[in-house]
């Protein structure tokens, strides 16, 4: 299957953060090839492993992991006349919300019940109304079912997905939801068939965790279970656009970028600089010295501590319906990283704590 129609599988997948189990069971099928052991945690993330042609009784692992959740809707009460009001289940932004179609995950979340998010018309609004940021009590979803009809299967707590297309728009550049960031779950699969056609001595455990959207629970216990020598996450990052300050974005097109910074051991920022150098693969290095938005962070912090990288996809419009990328960053991040892998011996574990 093709990388694109991977992306589009997993971006259509639900996985809101506490619920991943369809976009995690999704991405074990896609992982499943490449490697030699799959299996779900208790957390909900998907844990992976292939296996490294090493010797001797000290196996030496990196861990790289993309976060399986996304953000997401939950109910909160139903009222008179049916109407639903909701909460936001990570960082979605309000504005974005009202005249969204949307999918009410009812029961197990076999029953899918669709509805629209309304608010008060702009002729009824008093006056300063319009220009205060909308909140959650401004908004409640339709679905024409009354309360009654609601109860049998809706409750509080019940998830509510926004609909959104897989669009491919010109030029190679895709628009999805989830993106952020199923684009690097897709990212570390096609890094895991890549590495399917060249040598890697370390083991590689590719995880895809849960929850980093709200507490970055996933990659905690992942990597305090692994206790990986090293690990990278993948993730998205913010891709310039209009409006949007040049020092703190990226190109789309122009390949993934690295991340420097104290969150990230300079060993591992330096090797990925010169692996995208000596293979001509585009990057952009991402300067970014206060640590915490990523799963990298929860890597770093693990255990003992983890040296820990990251590697990002430029993505715009990030945690609306309308993620936009493009195709080629995720297929460079993939190549980066299966290329980085497969460098990895003994001299470079040993070599992280001399400077
Ligand atoms: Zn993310």
């Amino acid at each position: 299957m093709e990388l694109k129609d991977v992306l589009k599988e997993l971006t259509e997948a639900i996985g809101i953060s506490g619920y991943e189990f369809p976009a995690a069971n999704k991405t074990a099928l896609f992982l499943k090839p490449y490697c030699h052991e799959v299996s779900l945690d208790n957390m909900g993330s998907v844990i992976t492993l292939k296996r490294g042609e090493q010797n001797g009784d000290k196996r030496l692992k990196i861990l790289i992991a993309a976060h399986l959740d996304e953000i997401g809707l939950m109910i909160t009460k139903i009222e008179d006349g049916g109407f639903i009001r909701v909460t936001r289940v990570g960082g979605i932004d309000v504005s974005t919300l009202p005249g969204q179609e949307v999918k009410i995950f009812a029961g197990q979340g076999e029953n899918v019940i669709r509805g629209v998010i309304g608010a008060k018309p702009p002729h009824l609004q008093n006056p300063g109304e319009s220009s205060k940021p909308m909140g959650f009590d401004d908004l409640y979803i339709d679905t024409g079912f009354s309360k009654s009809e609601l109860e049998k299967s809706v409750e509080v707590g019940t998830l509510v997905r926004i609909e959104s297309e897989f669009t491919e728009l010109e030029n190679g550049y895709i628009s999805a939801q989830a993106m952020d960031d199923r684009a690097g779950v897709a990212s570390m699969i096609e890094t895991l068939r890549r590495l399917t056609l060249r040598k890697h001595t370390w083991d590689v455990y590719a995880i895809a965790t849960a929850q980093e959207e709200v507490s970055g629970l996933g990659a905690k216990s992942t990597a305090f279970r692994i206790e990986p020598d090293i690990a990278i996450a993948i993730d998205v990052t913010f891709g310039n656009g209009p409006g949007i300050p040049e020092r703190r974005s990226y190109q789309l097109g122009k390949g993934p970028t690295i991340g420097l910074g104290p969150n990230f051991h300079p060993k591992i920022t330096q090797k990925l600089c010169d692996v995208a150098k000596e293979f001509e693969i585009p990057y952009q290095v991402e300067a970014d010295p206060h640590p915490g938005g990523t799963d990298a962070y929860s890597l770093q912090v693990s255990k003992a501590g983890i040296p820990a990288g990251l590697l990002s996809i430029p993505l715009r419009n990030m945690h609306s319906t309308v993620e936009v990328l493009k195709l080629e960053d995720v297929k460079r991040l993939a190549e980066l990283l299966s290329v980085f892998i497969s460098q990895l011996d003994s001299k470079f574990q040993e070599d992280l704590k001399c400077f």
